[in-house]
């Protein structure tokens, strides 16, 4: 088996190739990956070993088509990570956001269409279905996102179906919940609280804490992927929900306990822009259909990523921190 990962040096992307590696996924143990990553600020090269008998990392953009005419030839399938991620920084340069997510899937969906290639993972957020206020949402709801980040993931989304109904390109969706867990970039909610607190800074706490998300462990979340790979079908959408719905104010307060920490380190600062309420997820489809289960509980598996930035201050430490505010 040989299998392409974009987007293989990023948080998810990197937890699914480590996967790959150790054999952790059915039908793909002794598998050949090739990572294609652009190496952006996000991606990471040092959160992969290095290049080896089962492993090829290739540093380049999901938009190079000579790359993708070198790369997919003898692929037997995709997982599509690559994106910008971060809603934030979509809030303030929109552009990379169209280009690499709406753009980028295009390129990579028409280059795997030209060479034969699939099935291909899409790997896509509940943040295409916008925000509820109560209820979830199942795969059938209405795509109608709020942020640059989130319009541009749905517009992915979107061009993925596009592929499958229109070529016959067999295109698989995924739209997973908040991920938590060990090697992600330290602009991100929880990574920021906990590198802060450890090092003795403050944390800003947007508008009144009250928004809600829904949380699941990477290892889950990528276990989901490969079960979406070898069992889902073809043009199949298959939410991935966590389970564990907590407000913002609920997770800085488990933070705080983990970190040894009290309130008066968190800044309460104004609202991000057009800042989602809440999201939830009716998964029920990839659980009846795939089996699906998370496996992690949340207490642990958080208590467990704290430790994991305590021990590992050399990989965060050289990150450019650039949240806001
Ligand atoms: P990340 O920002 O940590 O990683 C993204 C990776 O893509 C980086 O390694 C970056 O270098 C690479 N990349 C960016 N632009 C590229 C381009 N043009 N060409 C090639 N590579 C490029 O993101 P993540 O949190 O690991 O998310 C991975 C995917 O999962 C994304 O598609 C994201 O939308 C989706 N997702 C994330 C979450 C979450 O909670 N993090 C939840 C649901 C879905």
């Amino acid at each position: 088996m040989r299998i392409l990962v974009t987007g293989g040096a990023g948080f998810i992307g990197s937890r699914y190739v480590r996967g790959l590696l150790a054999d952790e996924y059915a039908g793909y143990e002794g598998a050949h990956v090739t990572v294609l990553d652009k190496l952006t600020y996000a991606g990471n090269r040092s959160s992969l070993p290095p290049d080896g008998p089962r492993l090829t990392f290739a540093e380049g953009d999901i938009r190079d088509r000579e790359l993708l005419d070198r790369l997919l030839p003898g692929q037997d399938a995709v997982v599509h990570f690559a994106a910008e991620s971060h809603v934030d920084r979509s809030l303030r340069n929109p552009s990379e956001f169209a280009l690499t997510n709406v753009v980028g899937t295009q390129s990579l969906l028409d280059a795997c269409l030209a060479h034969d290639v699939h099935p291909v993972v899409h790997v896509s957020t509940d943040e295409v279905y916008g925000s509820i206020d109560s209820g979830t949402w199942d795969e059938n709801e209405p795509l109608l996102p709020n942020s640059p980040y989130a319009a541009s993931k749905a517009g992915s989304d979107l061009m993925a179906r596009a592929y499958w109904r229109t070529h016959g390109l067999d295109v698989r969706i995924t739209r997973c919940s908040n991920n938590y867990g060990p090697y992600q970039h330290p602009e991100k909610l929880i990574p920021h609280f906990i590198t802060q607190l450890l090092s003795d800074g403050t944390v800003p706490l947007y508008g009144d804490g009250g928004n809600r998300r829904e949380w699941i462990h990477v290892d889950d979340h990528c276990r989901a992927v490969h079960l979406v790979l070898t069992g889902g079908v073809a043009g199949g959408v298959y939410n991935v929900g966590g389970g564990t719905e907590l407000s913002n104010r609920e997770m800085t307060e488990r933070l705080l306990a983990l970190c040894d920490a009290d309130w008066d380190r968190v800044r309460n600062v104004p609202d991000r822009k057009g800042h989602d309420l809440r999201y939830a997820l009716d998964d029920s489809k990839i659980r009846d259909e795939l089996g699906f289960e998370p496996a992690v509980p949340f207490g642990p598996g958080l208590a467990a990523v704290v430790q994991w930035y305590r021990d590992n201050p050399l990989w965060w430490k050289g990150h450019d921190d650039d949240r806001e505010p």
